[in-house]
């Protein structure tokens, strides 16, 4: 009886022993390498010169282009030699000769190279042909084909553009740690090689054997037999008679050749490379990656017709088309031939907890327009990110406005807490949209294409009972690198083998539309897909944040005005035209930098240095733009433009779509003297006063004249109390604050309700050590909870006594290292008292947080999202519930019950969790990989606490979040009747304005984006000054869908739309140039 161990055929293709003897020994038939190192292997007829290499240092850390390289000045160099250090790149000049012997001649010859690093091969016309990667990992990727047919002295010369980083950066001594500046890289390995292809493919057909062998089950027919074939092969095959190859290989044949049943689960093979458009690289290596790993696809497409290849970020499409002209249209034969498609409909595989629901329609707008104008109308119909942490709870609804219907991931199979019960379902939105979704049940988007994950997508497949289909990506990916000719021979070889499931290449279109026609009964996963890990990237690396929540609402103002002024303003002659390719240039920007692992705060120190210059360029030429818009709006209004010296009027414009009264911080130098003096109060270095603006409409501006300043109705006082506390106060607000700095009592005067419980503190600070398993950026663990204390108190001065507002200042010694300040603020009109914060920050590994504790009980608290609003526990009751103890909020978190309600809002943070009646917001970390410096330095944030009467659906917490990140704008203007105008009004309260932009289309025509921000049905009234000629529902691309009827009359047009709960709505509104017209309204608004 014969005893078959599973183990047993392991060393026939081992790498690390026994290769002098086993099938690896018959893999090439010659080898020849330069002169100086001639190996064991090398042919003994080989000529002396077969490799002859010379190298070119390009200066510094350039990455210069092939055609600066042609230029350089190039050394010879061999094997062992070092190159480095860290980013430096090198060109390699690489002459290889065929040498004259009868091995060689009319062989298949390859390049072999490994220089452990990341290489791209070029012709000698500048042609990027090949990525190569060094190293001896799964990703190495060193050979390249020469010829199918060699010729006796056939001389081959190329170049090679090395770069010195790892498929994954250069990290010191790991993955995630920061950068080693100083890593060499030492060429290894630099010959031709003639390969015996009957070995290969043997070693192929073993791979799959035995794969079967170990992966099936050992009591099955297939698993059982299987092992006893690998066994056979082994005892077949000599290394010193490779004419045993073709009996093994009739062996393996034998037993491959068994076919499946009709009934058989169906994998979808697709060629992939994830490439991290940032991560352990900067953006600029990104740009590489991109050509070295597509250049390998575009080869492996030419070796083997029926492989396929899918691509996403079209931000990377991009770059190709404009660095690598002479690669894009090799990508592009394929891309026409339906084999290499471009796939995902967004700029880049964004983050989708922080972006706001504008950028998520931006991401798909670039990304699909992208699509269309360069592949022939094409726009994707999968949203596909396998690699982002978390997804937001109106994506479906996002995808579907944006021309798609199907979305694909795997990454919940990281949760760390609970299994994600599904692998295909409907995924439902908050409005009840959904989206057919497929998680890949390999768990990966790097698969080997190997028996293993070929069977674990059964296995592991949730939905067998509804489903009998399954994706499968495979390729190197992460670094870039894409899928190898191992993999694709290995897949073809399963296409259709008894035991395994049906193999069979295909683009993920015609996947998911086969599986939205055979799938039974699916289930619908309502709401957001909330990933069990990677919570800390809602805090980590602050400024990011920071700028990416400043940008989205600069660039929406300037979209505002800039696209009124456009659409009014076409048959004028003005020099001044909206400025659409520098909006669409910080759009890409700011999308940019949404990438899922630098918005998170993830990525290497120098990809931050990238994002900082980019989001300050944003900022400046944003609000030069928003500057120019307004003036340029008003001119085309006819009324008066801003003034910035001598002014005694003021213009305030308020771009939010509820009407609002606000006191208004003026800096004085512009005034003319006879106002300076009527402000009620000013600032303690003299440079800004108070004015209180009332009625400011929605969507429009009030011009105030500073010496008819109307009477402020309000009152605001800071006083200390006999006990040493201190008290703010306003005719809504009473806020106790210890001497400490802590909230003792918040009294809400409308209700008489105290919104801290007696005895309970809000405002505390609190350090949490912060110490994760292993991704150090990207996680905070549930443990964190159960260690932390209190910061150091603080010491209270009155900084503003009043009368139209008052200020507490607050300096907290929080750590030995670090230092908070933070003025509290209570200003006259207002129902929020504001905390308006700067930390000067130095730590390791602590998270700090501010925590209020509220008199209310309720067991869910209510977030913002993208476009909505969604509720998680307050509690730890099951398991799921505990997983959410750290969640991303937008602009404010809600705790409310019946009657009354208390919101934390915060103009840069993302980070809540709401344990019982204890409400925290996140405010800092200080990881240490991959950036060491993350988060270092200092900081500035504000938050505010609202308390409300009624619960959050009956709250106006919703409008009181965005206009805490939306600021009247004030503008110095000379004196003019006071006027006031509205653009718009909208008459829902639950309903959100949000967007106002120029249509990409049509000049004359401009978008406006809704939403429901609670959750109920309406019937909207809007209302526009503007003067319009058609009105059209759209989809978020700006296809008109049907036309909406509107009435004008007395200078107004209004028209009505029915929001279903949490829809979204795009509408396009022709504008009239129509000069009359404007000019009847003036005067109507001059005689009011
Ligand atoms: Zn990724």
């Amino acid at each position: 009886m014969h005893k078959y161990p599973r183990s047993i055929t392991g060393a026939f293709t081992s790498t690390e022993y026994f290769s002098d003897v086993n099938l690896r020994s018959a893999l090439f038939k010659a080898k020849a390498t330069a002169a100086s190192t001639k190996d064991a292997h090398a042919d003994a007829d080989a000529d002396a010169d077969a490799v002859k290499l010379e190298v070119y240092p390009a200066p510094g850390l350039e990455r210069i282009s092939f055609t600066a390289a042609l230029s350089g000045t190039y050394t010879p160099t061999d094997i062992g030699a070092r190159f480095g250090p860290s980013w430096k790149t090198f060109w390699v000049r690489v002459t290889c000769t065929v040498p004259d012997s009868p091995v060689w001649a009319g062989q298949e010859v390859w390049f072999v190279w490994d220089a452990e690093c990341e290489g791209l091969v070029w012709t000698q016309d500048g042609t990027p042909i090949k990525g190569l990667t060094g190293g001896t990992w799964v990703d190495r990727r060193a050979e390249y084909v020469l010829t199918k047919n060699a010729k006796a002295g056939e001389k081959f010369t190329f170049y090679i553009e090395l770069a010195c980083n790892g498929m994954f950066g250069v990290g010191r001594a790991g993955m995630i740690n920061p950068v080693d500046p100083d890593r060499f890289f030492n060429l290894a390995q630099a010959e031709i090689a003639v390969p015996n292809k009957d070995a290969w493919a043997l070693y192929r057909d073993f791979e799959i054997v035995l794969g079967m062998a170990k992966e099936l089950p050992a009591d099955s027919d297939r698993g059982a037999k299987a092992l006893v074939v690998a066994n056979d092969i082994v005892n077949t095959f000599r290394h010193d008679d490779l004419s045993t190859i073709a009996p093994c290989r009739a062996l393996a044949s034998r037993f491959l050749s068994a076919h499946n049943g009709d009934a058989t689960h169906r994998v979808t093979a697709i060629g992939h490379c994830h490439i991290d458009t940032a991560w352990l690289w900067p953006y600029a290596e990104t740009k590489r990656k991109v050509a070295r790993s597509w250049a390998a696809q575009v080869e492996l497409m030419e070796q083997y017709p029926n492989f396929m290849f899918t691509a996403s970020q079209m931000q990377q499409w991009e770059w190709l088309k404009d660095l690598y002209p002479t690669l894009w249209p090799r990508v592009m034969r394929y891309v026409k031939e339906g084999r290499f498609v471009p796939i995902g409909g967004t700029w880049v595989e964004m983050d989708c907890n922080v972006p706001s629901g504008e950028s998520f329609v931006r991401q798909f707008l670039y990304g699909q327009r992208f699509m269309r104008k360069e592949f022939d109308g094409m726009q994707s119909e999968v949203f596909w990110l396998p690699d982002t942490f978390g997804y937001s709870a109106q994506l479906p609804q996002i995808v579907k406005h944006m021309g798609g219907k199907y979305f694909f991931t795997q990454k919940l199979s990281w949760n760390n807490i609970n299994k994600f019960p599904h692998t295909t379902f409907w995924w439902a939105a908050l409005d009840g949209t959904k989206v057919l979704t497929h998680f890949c049940p390999a768990d990966t988007y790097c698969s080997q294409a190997d028996v293993k994950d070929v069977t674990f997508s059964v296995k592991n497949n949730k939905d067998l009972a509804t489903t009998s289909e399954s994706l499968l990506l495979f390729g190197n990916g992460d670094g870039g690198g894409g899928p190898n000719a191992a993999m694709v021979e290995r897949l073809e070889r399963m296409a259709d083998v008894a035991g395994l499931p049906k193999v069979e290449f295909g683009s993920p279109n015609e996947f998911y539309a086969r599986l939205e026609e055979s799938s039974r009964n699916l289930t619908v996963w309502k709401g957001e897909l909330y990933f069990e890990l990677h919570r800390g990237t809602y805090t980590t690396h602050a400024s990011t944040k920071r700028n990416n929540r400043k940008c989205e609402y600069l660039l929406r103002d300037v979209e505002y005005f800039g696209s009124l002024a456009s659409a009014l303003g076409q048959t004028k002659v003005h020099d001044w035209s909206y400025p659409k390719e520098t909006l669409d240039r910080l759009w890409k920007m700011v999308l940019l930098n949404q990438f899922h692992d630098v918005l998170p705060g993830s990525s290497i120190t120098e990809v931050y240095k990238d994002t900082e210059g980019m989001y300050k360029e944003i900022r400046e030429i944003g609000t030069k733009l928003f500057d120019e818009s307004v003036l340029q709006f008003f001119d085309v209004l006819g009324t008066p433009a801003n003034e910035s010296a001598g002014a005694t009027s003021i213009s305030v414009h308020n771009t939010t779509c509820w009407p609002r009264s606000e006191l208004v911080e003026v800096p004085l130098s512009p005034l003319a003297a006879s106002v300076k003096d009527k402000m009620v109060q000013k600032s303690a270095d003299g440079k800004t006063g108070l004015v209180f603006v009332p009625d400011i409409p929605s969507f429009g501006h009030r011009t105030v004249r500073l010496s008819e300043l109307p009477p402020i109705p309000m009152r605001a006082t800071a006083k200390k109390s006999p006990d040493g506390s201190y008290y703010l106060e306003n005719d809504h607000l009473h806020v106790s604050v210890n001497a400490q700095g802590r909230i003792t009592a918040l009294i809400h005067k409308r209700t008489g309700r105290n919104a801290v419980p007696s005895g309970a503190l809000g405002n505390v600070f609190r350090i949490y050590e912060d110490v994760p398993l292993f991704w150090d950026a990207w996680d905070v663990e549930v443990y964190h909870l159960e260690k932390s204390w209190e910061a150091t108190t603080g010491e209270v001065t009155i900084a503003e006594e009043g009368p139209v507002r008052a200020v507490l200042a607050v300096r907290y010694p929080i750590t030995p290292t670090s230092v908070l300040t933070q003025k509290i603020v209570l200003s006259a009109q207002s129902q929020i008292v504001e905390f308006d914060t700067e930390v000067d920050w130095h730590e390791n590994r602590k998270f700090l947080k501010v925590e209020f504790t509220f008199d209310v009980m309720s067991d869910v608290a209510t977030y913002e999202t993208a476009f909505g609003s969604l509720q998680r526990p307050s509690h730890f009751n099951t398991s799921w519930d505990m997983a959410k103890f750290e969640v991303c909020g937008h602009k404010f978190g809600d705790l409310s019950e019946f009657g009354f309600g208390c919101a934390i809002l915060n103009d840069c943070k993302y980070g809540y969790a709401t344990r019982g009646n204890t409400m925290t917001l996140s405010l800092i970390r200080s990881p240490k990989a991959p950036d060491d410096t993350c988060d270092m330095g200092h900081h500035k944030l504000r938050y505010a606490v609202y308390p409300h009467k009624g619960s959050f659906s009956e709250s106006d917490v919703v409008k009181m979040g965005y206009q805490y990140n939306v600021p009247v704008i004030a503008r110095g203007t000379a004196e003019s009747p006071e006027l006031s105008r509205s653009f718009f009004e909208i008459d829902s309260p639950n309903v959100v304005l949000d967007t106002i932009k120029l249509s990409e289309d049509d000049q004359g025509s401009i978008i406006l984006r809704l939403y429901d921000g609670y959750g109920g049905h309406s019937r909207v009234t809007l209302k526009t000054t503007l003067p319009l000629v058609e009105i059209h529902r759209v989809n978020g691309l700006e296809d008109e869908e049907q036309g909406v009827a509107f009435r004008s009359e007395g200078g107004v047009t209004s028209f009505v739309v029915d929001i279903r709960t949490f829809e979204i709505v795009s509408l396009k509104l022709k504008l009239s140039p129509n000069d009359d017209w404007e000019r009847v309204d003036s005067k109507r608004e001059a005689s009011e």
